[in-house]
């Protein structure tokens, strides 16, 4: 049923479309969907960053990204400099990373002339929203950077991935400087396992948990609001370690290891305006879904719910009449297991490429796919067993599944609410509890001259 697509006629950006774009029936369902693989909050050489926007873009070229987003810190400059545009084939987008008094926020779609004028978190949202901006929550449960002001209304949504937290965990061992000997041990022996095989290394931040921000993710979904999940790659390519700087990782890797796919209801047509209206019109509302693309790449991923002639996808609401039928489909490689949530647990899932499943209930469904390399035994005892869950073997078997798709929700709505309609604006939202605070041990990592984003 999927097949590949796009027009003839649009030069180099055809070969972009990449991109799966995925027919699906019936007609009347509307468009297909054009897939469309990026990065998100990428840094320059206009903050902290080691990359200019011509090393920034070839390497997303060469990564096969249909576009990036650079979010340097506290600045717009770089769209006064005329460098929101196309660089060869890849869209170049420019937001920035504002710092407020809560935490870091990504304020995406601005003009170049924006000025926010203060820290105060709330009055940079809705001065963000007022010029006709949005903007998510970056890196907002990390342990090193936290949003600490979860009263704030008016976001659109939050980073479920951040790349650079990511590898925190792993610094993060290597902080613990009650023991200095252990801890240089620990980073020589992390610096030897990247100078040897750097995608390995790259590779196995993918395996370390975003699990409190689904857990922060579901809780926000659960007050009935609609909130979009991005991957950001957070890259900077600049490590300074006691006075040197290292560029690791590259802007390469980190390219190669997260990625968020927007799904266009148009294809992009190779101009730098209307190309970047349908982007940020798949990141307002949530027609994302988020990639280890390390496992592989996942241009063909569909998650759509379809009754009665309606259909709904990613960040889209549907209204339940009798059962609305979710389909999922993933890549049909590296053992996928499938899991679809219903409130933030799971209520289906499937070990192979395709799982469908009838709500009845209205809630919020996301999926997460993970690749069972490496763990067919184990399913066979699981079959075996017949343990009802994928969580299950999350819990116990961590190691053998590898994350891999993410998605963002689907809203089945009951009856009595008003759930069709394409597209609504990112809404307001209400409060969330749980402030987190800044972790002590990394205090020490900064001392030592080891740090990622280093504007305040
Ligand atoms: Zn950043
Ligand atoms: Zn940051």
């Amino acid at each position: 049923m999927a097949q590949l697509c796009g027009s003839r006629s649009q030069g180099a950006l055809r070969v972009i479309a990449v991109v799966a774009c995925v027919l699906f029936g019936p007609p009347a369902a509307g468009a297909p969907y054009y897939n469309y693989p990026g990065a998100i909050h990428i840094h320059t050489v206009y903050s902290d960053g080691s990359g200019t926007f011509q090393e920034v873009a070839e390497t997303a070229k060469a990564t096969q990204l249909a576009y990036i987003i650079t979010t340097d810190h506290n600045t717009l400059e770089p769209i006064r400099d005329g460098h929101q545009r196309y660089w060869g084939r890849v869209l170049v987008l420019v937001g920035t990373e504002i710092s407020t008094d809560a935490g870091h926020y990504l304020a995406l779609d601005l003009p170049g002339s924006f000025e926010w004028g203060t820290r105060d978190a709330q009055q940079v949202i809705d001065r963000v929203n007022a010029a006709g901006g949005f903007g998510v929550l970056a890196h907002p449960v990390s342990e090193r950077w936290p949003w600490t002001d979860w009263s704030v209304t008016s976001i659109a949504g939050l980073e479920i991935i951040n790349l650079a937290s990511l590898m925190d965990a792993d610094l993060r061992a290597v902080t613990q400087m009650n023991l200095p000997g252990r801890s240089l041990r620990r980073l020589a022996g992390l610096a030897q396992r990247y100078l040897t095989n750097p995608d390995a290394v790259m590779a196995s931040f993918a395996n370390n948990t975003v699990d409190r921000e689904r857990t922060q993710w579901d809780a926000l979904l659960r007050e009935g609001r609609q909130y979009i999940g991005t991957a950001g790659v957070d890259a900077h390519a600049r490590i300074p370690v006691a006075g040197t700087v290292y560029r690791v990782p590259t802007y390469r890797e980190a390219f190669e290891t997260v990625q968020t796919y927007a799904v266009a209801l148009e294809p992009l047509r190779g101009d730098a305006e209307s190309d970047r209206r349908e982007i940020y019109r798949a990141y307002r509302n949530g027609r994302l879904y988020m990639v280890y693309p390390r496992v592989a790449p996942a241009p063909e991923f569909r998650f759509v719910a379809e009754e009665a002639g309606r259909v709904a996808t990613m960040g889209q609401p549907i209204t339940l009449a009798e059962r609305v039928r979710l389909t999922v489909e993933a890549p049909d490689h590296s053992h996928p297991i499938i899991r679809l949530l219903r409130n933030g647990t799971e209520v289906a899932s499937a070990e192979e490429a395709r799982l469908e499943w009838d709500a009845t209930q209205p809630g919020v469904y996301r999926v997460e796919v993970y690749a069972g390399v490496g763990a067919g035994r184990l399913f066979d005892i699981r079959r075996g067993l017949r343990l009802p869950r994928v969580e299950e073997l999350l819990r116990s078997r961590r190691q053998e599944l590898q994350p891999w798709i993410m998605s963002n929700p689907i809203y089945v709505r009951g009856t009595g609410t008003s759930a069709q309609g394409e597209d609504p604006v990112f809404p307001a939202i209400g409060t969330v509890r749980r402030a987190s605070r800044i972790d002590p041990h990394y205090a020490a990592l900064e001392a030592a001259g080891i740090c990622c984003c280093m504007l305040p």
